[in-house]
């Protein structure tokens, strides 16, 4: 809480169009290891830059609020989150685009929360994923700022869900009930009968 955005934003910006990133898909072993620390020195690199650029894009494209870079088949500690409104979330606020590197999360709260999830490397499933409804969390941003953040609701769910792909975890990992993983078409389709 409490952090600028727009005042590390730049590299955040797409001046041109570019191409969206292939996402891994389960099964892929990248999906299932630790992702290597990320050196302070690669924040310098123009590879770097271009990776958080091409993240960031790809995200936005394909309709994601968050992308970690072993979904784009590179195990590193850092991902992009940006969460907006979408037809199926329309109470959801604008927050980020952020980069996180290196993340960490320093305490859970005990309170949870059971939401749907949904993942790009998991292309058109859904399913219910018990959460803690507050995390405080440790980043550093694309400047190399240490960042100590508390985030709840909605935020809170996709940090954890990133930091868990850094991790090796995926969300189908953390469901408690499989009987609700679902197509997104099917979940649609039984939201609107309704
Ligand atoms: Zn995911």
């Amino acid at each position: 809480m409490g952090v600028n955005y727009k005042a590390d934003a730049n590299i955040l910006r797409n001046h041109h169009v570019m191409k969206t990133l292939p996402r891994t898909q389960f099964g892929n072993p990248i999906l299932r290891a630790k992702a290597k620390s990320v050196p302070v020195g690669f924040l310098k690199t123009k590879e770097f830059k271009s990776l958080v650029r091409q993240m960031v894009f790809t995200m936005r494209r394909v309709g994601g609020v968050g992308l970690a870079a072993p979904q784009v088949g590179r195990s590193l500690a850092l991902a992009v989150m940006e969460m907006r409104k979408t037809p199926m979330r329309p109470d959801l606020l604008h927050r980020g685009p952020i980069v996180i590197i290196n993340p960490k999360i320093l305490k859970y709260s005990q309170a949870a929360a059971d939401d749907w999830e949904g993942c790009l490397s998991f292309t058109g499933a859904r399913g219910v994923v018990p959460r803690a409804e507050t995390i405080l969390v440790r980043y550093t941003n694309e400047t190399g700022k240490t960042i100590t953040e508390t985030a709840a609701g909605f935020w809170a769910r996709i940090f954890q869900h990133e930091i868990d792909h850094l991790n090796g975890v995926v969300y189908v990992d953390r469901m408690k009930n499989m009987k609700s993983l679902t197509t997104l078409a099917e979940l649609k389709r039984r939201m609107w009968q309704k």
